[in-house]
């Protein structure tokens, strides 16, 4: 039985290094899976990067990107917008930031992504005894995230980049060098995870963004008030997004703490 060798891509410059690695045949990764945690989740940029740009060379290298969703037991889609905005929302699956600016627990990673691509491979024969080998793009800067999930017996994580000793810089110099224009990271648009400058970007340059994320916290915070819980916020200032995010910043690379430690979020 063949070996399902599979690249959890996040539509970020890592997995598009591996994806163009992929098109040299530089690594063997026939298939790339997109696990789009919504259309009203991820942000657009990385939705038109994914469609308009990764996709269309993939299938001119010969390389299968599939897009994946979460599906509820209806078989209906679900999105990471509307588990936040749930009724009957108990605990917040992003990680927002507590009292004292930490990020809470999540389980946005492993809902929307992690058990989707899980799911996908168990579908198509991936078995304790068979196991799928799932690429993930981390370079060697950002080290510190590999080997921090536990792999599911179905799968065997190998870090593609990390093996041929990459750092994030010569991801982007093999995206340019493939002729294709560098993404930005990739990540959710309301991810608390977000540093203070690429807040104030949002707050800036994308308007639109940002009032839905205002409202976003607003609303997770009404249902913590009805369940008596403290407050929490999308920064770690312990005020609403609003009052915390002011000013405009310069355009920055780094938009997002290292503390998405999962390497299935912006790769
Ligand atoms: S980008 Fe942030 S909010 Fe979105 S799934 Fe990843 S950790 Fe969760």
């Amino acid at each position: 039985m063949e070996v399902l060798r599979v690249v959890s891509y996040g539509g970020g410059v890592q997995s598009t290094a591996l994806l163009a690695l992929a098109a040299q045949r530089q690594i063997i990764f026939p298939t790339f899976l997109f696990a789009n945690v919504g259309d009203d989740s991820e942000h657009p940029a990385t939705l038109a990067y994914v469609r308009e740009v990764a996709m269309p060379y993939a299938r001119q290298h010969g390389i299968e990107i599939h897009e994946i969703q979460r599906r509820r037991r209806d078989g209906s889609i679900e999105t990471l917008w509307e588990r936040l905005h749930q009724a009957r929302l108990r605990s917040i699956p992003i990680p927002v930031r507590m009292a004292n600016g930490a990020p809470g627990r999540r389980s946005c990673t492993s809902d929307f992504k992690i058990k989707v691509v899980a799911r996908w491979l168990r579908e198509r024969g991936a078995t304790a005894q068979h196991p799928a080998v799932l690429g993930i793009g981390i370079s060697l800067d950002e080290i510190h995230r590999a080997n921090k999930r536990r792999s599911g017996p179905y799968e065997q994580i190998e870090y593609p980049l990390l093996d041929l000793g990459l750092r994030r810089s010569d991801c982007v110099q093999i995206i340019s060098a493939a002729g294709l224009p560098v993404p930005a990271k990739s990540a959710c648009f309301f991810c608390p995870l977000k540093t203070v400058d690429a807040w104030r970007e949002q707050r800036s340059y994308e308007p639109e963004l940002f009032a839905k994320s205002v409202e976003l916290e607003a609303v997770l915070n009404e249902k913590r008030a009805m369940l008596g819980r403290d407050a929490a916020y999308l920064t770690r200032y312990g005020i609403p997004l609003s009052e915390a995010i002011q000013t405009v910043a310069p355009p920055s690379v780094e938009i997002l703490d290292p503390g998405c430690d999962s390497g299935w979020c912006m790769t």
